[in-house]
């Protein structure tokens, strides 16, 4: 059975790991330590490892109790992680007040006396072949602060932003000399922590040091503040992200000049929910350094972000790895709070079916005690991943490229991008519940390739496409591609101001006619009217349903419309805005067509006039909404490689492998438990933790045929008949390999 073991076996092979650390030493492990110098870097093969710091690092101000870290250990803290199966070590080094190095720079805790937790942990990571990767906060230098605080960043009202240093200062040579202390260890390379610029208001930066590089570059003065009318608040957006995006090339380029081998890598921001006011591009920021770290974590994110941020992170860095950071913790990193097993399990199996590396982080005790069931838990989760090893890394299938316009996040999101977000992030939860294979194409550098990555690609509410956007969208559909556009798509200037005609008119088939001026639009799909039947699958014929969302009055030009899109009552309210805007209102009358199908060459451009995606992910989602998406993705895309079928909370993630002609199937069910009312901001509940492995029904189907299937579970009930494979599976993780 090659690899396959089932969570058993392996369980009791974690066991034995866990015992004395001697046997977690394997050969494999000393020969790495001793490999040469053109071996490949270490995280090269890495699918797991641990981050590990002391809690209350950001907290208190600085003014810690003495035994603030004092049991903070290298030497145990390198044991632990390899006990529980990791491949590599991030250990917290420095953070805003403190270091844990001997530095001439900053300051140690003073409960760890004369103990270099830096050096402990490289000794005992050399011994036991686990490479050791400096922690080095960098947004929060509170200690640099207080003595500098010219290098504060500055409002446009000149007051400084307390705990934010500006990039273009000095700072940045401190941040390079204490990189060059560590480095002088013989560590494996850093994760640097953050290079944010705020995720919020106040915003900078107006400080000296930027007045004047703004000047030198521009040949003008900084905007006098935040402004959506004015170009030079576009040319101050262009200002941030070059600020970050030079910190982190600088970065890059100092470590690599002082020790080739050594890593970088940032934690990134450029995904949803974050937006122009981190100062971070989808992908130029993803790039730097020498793979893109992120954060998961379903308290802060929700649940759908594990799979949204994996298949983000490996779109906006073709080819890489990628690293994804995930807590032990219930609520967040520090809460000293321990996950239960399956919970973990979801969450882990959930990222590196998407093909990421995870980092466990666990924030210790205050004093730097080390929790021994978290250690086992993580032992044993890190262990079955280890087994499993042979079940990742290969090449996606998918069928929906999400197309995410970074143009639009900034000029329509502006200061409320979660709006825009909406659309995005519907797309992909439809995508997730239908068992769609999926991805994301990026504005930022838009080429025919990227399109062609895809058989179907979504504009979810792209507002602003420019017409070079649009020419390239043209040459894809004229090939064959056929594209879904969503919302109001192409009709916002650069600036995002309403367009007199849409960019993808000709493409869409029809011209625009007016936008809805509500979210609380309707579609009906006539019993006889529709001329695509596949897309009404499963819907009632002449029922109105809400699809909650921007949507667009069409005029049909080349296009032919199926259906009918229709307002609320809300229109005939004489104060529209006075009715509760939290709550639709009931469908009234036909504006015009739901859906436009246009042949462009070889391809198809399938418009709704409304959002099935952003109704998907709004609080007023129901399955009708979804199961148009998913209709429309079919119609368009009949014959994938393989159609599933299994419940909406399985998220099923297909990989092949052409050298063995395996297809795989992942199966990752989210089971989660109810939850009652919380003590603040009722009704927002948070999801409960997944305490049992489910047993769910699944069916796989091969147009295109199928050899052989299996199940890497035991118990796992698995029928193939013909090229359709029915499947019970007992668990919440089950790879399906399927030989075509
Ligand atoms: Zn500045």
């Amino acid at each position: 059975m090659n690899s396959c073991v089932s969570s058993a076996a392996a369980r009791r092979s974690v066991l034995q790991r866990l015992l004395p650390i001697a046997i977690a030493l394997t050969t494999a492990a000393a020969i790495e330590m001793c490999a040469a110098t053109n071996a490949p870097p270490w995280f090269a093969r890495a699918l797991v490892g641990m981050e590990v710091g002391p809690t209350g690092a950001q907290f208190a101000g600085g003014k810690h109790a003495p035994d603030y870290a004092a049991n903070f250990n290298g030497r145990d803290i390198v044991r632990r992680a390899a006990a529980a199966n990791a491949e590599y070590l991030v250990l917290w080094v420095r953070d805003g007040e403190f270091t844990f190095h001997d530095s001439k720079l900053v300051p140690k805790p003073p409960g760890q006396r004369d103990r270099d937790v830096l050096r402990e942990a490289v000794e005992e990571g050399r011994k036991l072949g686990l490479p050791i990767i400096a922690y080095c906060q960098l947004q929060y230098p509170t200690y640099e602060l207080r003595k500098h605080p010219e290098w504060k960043v500055r409002q446009a009202n000149g007051e400084p932003i307390n705990h934010l240093a500006c990039f273009n200062t000095p700072y940045t040579n401190v941040v390079k000399a204490l990189l060059a202390e560590m480095l002088s260890y013989g560590i494996a390379g850093f994760h640097l922590d953050m290079v944010d610029q705020g995720f919020g208001p106040p915003i900078g930066c107006w400080c000296d040091h930027c007045q004047s590089l703004f000047q030198s570059e521009y040949g003008r003065p900084l905007p006098k503040d935040i402004n959506w009318e004015d170009e030079d608040w576009d040319r101050m957006l262009q200002f941030r992200y070059a600020t970050s995006d030079r910190f982190e090339k600088m970065l890059t380029d100092h470590v690599r000049s002082l020790d080739p081998r050594a890593t970088v890598d940032f934690n990134y921001h450029g995904n949803p929910p974050f937006s122009w006011e981190v100062g971070q591009k989808p992908l130029l920021h993803a790039n730097n350094g020498d793979f893109v770290t992120g954060e998961a974590g379903l308290w802060a994110f929700g649940a759908l972000t594990a799979s949204f941020n994996a298949a983000w992170y490996r779109s906006a860095t073709p080819g890489k790895p990628f690293q994804v950071a995930v807590q032990r913790g219930v609520r967040m990193y520090h809460d000293q709070t321990t996950r239960p097993l399956q919970d973990m399990r979801w969450e882990m199996f959930t990222l590196l079916a998407h093909g990421a590396f995870v980092t466990m982080i666990d924030k210790t005790a205050y004093d730097g005690w080390l929790d021994p069931v978290a250690y086992a838990r993580i032992g044993e989760l890190l262990g079955e991943v280890r087994a499993k090893r042979a079940q990742f890394g290969h090449q996606p299938v998918r069928e929906v490229g999400i197309y995410f316009s970074a143009r639009t996040r900034d000029w329509i999101g502006r200061d409320k991008p979660a709006t825009y977000y909406q659309s995005v992030q519907g797309a992909h939860k439809a995508c997730v519940y239908e068992h769609l294979g999926f991805g994301f194409v990026f504005d930022e550098a838009l080429t025919l390739d990227a399109l062609q990555q895809y058989p179907i690609v979504c504009l979810p509410n792209a507002a602003i496409v420019s017409e070079r956007e649009a020419e390239i969208f043209r040459r894809y559909v004229e090939s064959g591609g056929k594209l879904i556009i969503t919302g109001q798509s192409g009709q916002f200037d650069r600036m995002g101001k309403p367009l007199a005609a849409s960019t993808l008119e000709g493409l869409i088939g029809a011209t625009v006619k007016g936008r809805m001026a509500g979210s609380d639009n309707w579609m009906r799909f006539g019993a006889t009217s529709d001329a695509r039947p596949g897309l009404t699958t499963g819907l009632r014929a002449d029922w109105s349903f809400l699809v909650r969302g921007p949507a667009t009055i069409y005029h049909p030009t080349t296009a032919t419309p199926v259906g009918e899109l229709l307002d609320s009552h809300r229109a005939s309210l004489a104060n529209p805005e006075g009715y509760n805007p939290d709550w639709p209102l009931s469908a009234r009358q036909v504006v015009g067509p739901a859906v436009l199908i246009n042949s462009v060459g070889q391809g198809t451009v399938l418009t709704f006039a409304g959002s099935p995606d952003f109704a998907t992910a709004s609080e007023h989602h129901i399955v009708e909404a979804r199961k148009l998406f998913a209709n429309a993705v079919r119609l368009l895309h009949p014959n994938p490689r393989v159609r599933i079928t299994a419940p909406a909370n399985v998220e099923a993630v297909v990989t092949d492998d052409p050298a063995t002609r395996t297809l795989r199937v992942h199966l990752i069910a989210y089971n989660a438990t109810p939850q009652t009312t919380p003590a603040k901001d009722r009704p927002y509940v948070l999801p409960g933790l997944i305490e049992d492995a489910p047993m769910f029904r699944a069916t796989l189907d091969f147009p295109g045929g199928l050899k052989s299937a299996k199940a890497l579970n035991r118990t796992t009930q698995l029928k193939k008949r013909g090229q359709r494979v029915e499947l019970v599976v007992e668990d919440l993780h089950e790879v399906i390999q399927c030989r075509y």
